[in-house]
């Protein structure tokens, strides 16, 4: 157990810290380079090889021809987003955006075209 002069220096030391506690949603959080969020799909780049759909670990992805380009559909709720797809893809198709709220009220509409 601590002694109670050692405890009273700390409270009075945490009065004058920045909280460790952010004011999320209020205030917008600052996210680290390299973060993981929701999928962007550059569909000019594409050549519809499936490498990103093959390697999925999470079987999220899909890629299917419409007309002349190519089109992907992402399950929100199956994507662990741990960007295997994106380094899979020669051509720098796929990426990892910093969008991260996500959350739907019904299920069906984390399928999304991205
Ligand atoms: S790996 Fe890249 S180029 Fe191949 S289908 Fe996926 S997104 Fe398209
Ligand atoms: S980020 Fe990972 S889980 Fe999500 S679609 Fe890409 S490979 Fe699949």
């Amino acid at each position: 157990m601590k002694k109670p002069g050692r405890m009273l220096k700390e409270v009075l030391g945490s009065l004058f810290k920045e909280p460790a506690t952010k004011k999320y949603p209020a205030e917008p959080i600052k996210l680290p380079d390299g973060f993981r969020g929701r999928l962007k799909f550059h569909s000019e780049r594409c050549i519809g090889c499936k490498l990103c759909v093959k390697d999925c670990p999470a079987d999220a992805i899909q890629i299917e021809k419409i007309g002349e380009t190519f089109e992907a559909t992402v399950r929100l709720d199956k994507c662990i987003y741990c960007g295997q797809c994106v380094l899979s893809c020669n051509k720098q198709a796929l990426e990892m955006t910093k969008q991260f709220e996500l959350a739907q009220i019904e299920r069906k509409n984390l399928k999304v075209n991205i």
